[in-house]
């Protein structure tokens, strides 16, 4: 049974990187009828940031990603949170010490920075905790057995560090990658066990992969160089016939494809980087998401598979039953994919084409509501299906439809006195009461009512539909002038005519 896991800390908002990794694990658990846990990885207190679990919950949720089992839905191999499966840690940190993979390291931090700048170079800037270091310090393989008990015994704080192999090879084969190769000496002496008793991400990750039964883990490419340290851990705990098949994904890049897409090149170039608006609690400081942006979040899903997958037909707009089915981890490009926001758009638009009017009147809701504008969800629907065209965003709906919740307050005189006349006054005047008589207010029979009269008063309708326009919405822009007067309604219409004609 295939057993997939997205396995955030809750230490911010949520990258469209980590958006893009949950997405991967859902479709693919999805394909193969096997199960999504979501695990809170929440060992490290110092990074912990309140809320930011509830926020990642709601991510998935609004996203249509939701998970099997977690947190909030609970399932079989609860808790999902790992700050409380704390206990289960330490027997297994233990057994490390006690087959010699592993070792108790009683160092200070004064003492680890002592040894950092003993041993620093010009070419070793920053000395890590080693095989060459290990000898120099306090640990229980420098110290005698003896020693270490009665430090033990004392409840002297300490760690416990994995002992990496000096000048081994070690290598698995990555989904996406390939086979890929390590060498152990490139690895320091990982900490694995805390001294406060909590494991770290490295010792979590694999004891908690083994128990909830993870068949595959896909994660972020940044977590490649740590794979050596979790491949010694499958082994050294006797689990490697379970290890799960790993997937490390290619990185989202800046749009200039220059290194990683970081939160702050979102404010610097003017996009979100984050799924839904993130205000970090400390520093009260908001990072804007998409959601808050207009994105509707089947545009957001699709256009996040785009980046760096295709499924080699050219096909653009999936639907997420379409991706299930078309998903392959062997079309995940190994190279970074640059992020590109135009594009993003274009998603967007394309859905915005096809969503349905209600559900944009709902979407745009918020946006009046900031206005303290209140309209029928009737009338908010007729205008979006007039407007979306021209939108990349549901909130640009009030640029292209603002005229329609206020009479204009000013008009574009410039754009029709010149060839302004008595006659056309005397127009507009009979106009008003032909609107008024009108029975049937349709777009197209009040063109129809518009063309009859203007010729029995011998004007042509093309100099007549720009002042009209202006009338009702102020300038020269919008939908199409009839269908205006027709969402605007028979009395609004006059009222504007009227207005207009003063
Ligand atoms: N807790 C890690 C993170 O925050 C998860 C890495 C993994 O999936 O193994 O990205």
């Amino acid at each position: 049974k295939v057993r997939v896991r997205f396995a955030p800390s809750p230490t911010g908002g949520l990258h469209l990187g980590g958006v893009r990794t949950v997405l991967f694990n859902y479709l693919f658990a999805r394909q193969h009828n096997g199960e999504f846990v979501l695990r809170i990885e929440d060992t490290d207190q110092t990074r912990y940031v309140p809320g930011a679990e509830e926020y990642i919950i709601e991510c998935l949720r609004w996203c249509g990603l939701n998970p099997d089992e977690g947190p909030h839905v609970g399932g079989p191999y609860a808790p999902y949170r790992q700050s409380e499966r704390k206990a289960q840690y330490r027997q297994y940190a233990e057994q490390l010490v006690k087959d010699g993979y592993a070792y108790y390291a009683f160092d200070t931090p004064e003492e680890l920075e002592e040894m950092r700048n003993k041993l620093k170079t010009a070419e070793n800037p920053s000395p890590q905790y080693n095989a060459a270091a290990r000898q120099q310090m306090r640990n229980s393989i420098s110290l005698s057995a003896e020693e270490t008990a009665s430090l033990l015994e004392k409840g002297t704080p300490h760690v416990i560090r994995i002992k990496m192999p000096q000048n081994e090879e070690v290598g698995f084969t990555d989904l996406i990658r390939g086979h890929v190769q390590f060498n152990t000496s490139t690895v320091d002496d990982k900490v694995l066990l805390k001294a406060d008793g909590m494991p770290t991400y490295h010792l979590a990750v694999v004891v908690d992969d083994y128990l909830m039964k993870i068949t595959h883990a896909f994660r972020g490419e940044e977590w490649l160089p740590s794979a050596p340290v979790h491949l010694l851990l499958w082994k050294y705990l006797g689990w490697e016939a379970q290890m799960p098949n790993w997937a490390h994904l290619p990185l989202i890049l800046k749009p200039d494809g220059n290194g990683k897409l970081s939160k702050r090149d979102g404010d610097r170039l003017g996009f979100p980087v984050y799924a839904m608006n993130w205000t970090d609690p400390k520093s009260n400081e908001l990072t804007k998401g998409f959601r808050e942006l207009g994105f509707l979040p089947e545009a957001f899903v699709n256009m996040l598979a785009m980046i760096g997958w295709n499924d080699g037909s050219g096909q653009e707009i999936f639907t997420i039953e379409e991706l299930i089915q078309r998903f392959s981890l062997e079309r995940v490009h190994k190279a970074g994919a640059k992020f590109d926001f135009e594009k993003a758009k274009w998603f967007n638009h394309q859905y915005l084409l096809h969503a349905d009017n209600d559900r944009l009147a709902a979407l745009f809701e918020p946006v009046l509501q900031e206005k303290n504008i209140s309209a029928t969800p009737e009338f908010v629907a007729k205008i979006a299906g007039l407007v979306k065209e021209r939108c990349n965003f549901v909130n640009d709906i009030w640029e292209h439809a603002f005229f329609f919740f206020q009479q204009p307050e000013s008009y574009d005189i410039a754009a029709v006195k010149p060839k302004w006349n008595d006659d056309k006054t005397q127009f507009f005047r009979n106009w008003a009461a032909v609107v008024e008589d009108h029975a049937e207010f349709t777009a197209v029979s009040l063109e129809e009512s518009f063309k009859t009269l203007a010729a029995s008063m011998n004007i042509k309708p093309g100099e007549l539909q720009l002042p009209f326009r202006i009338m009702l919405c102020g300038g020269k822009f919008g939908p199409p002038v009839f269908n205006i007067a027709e969402v605007l309604g028979k009395h609004e219409t006059i009222a504007r005519i009227v207005k207009g004609l003063d």
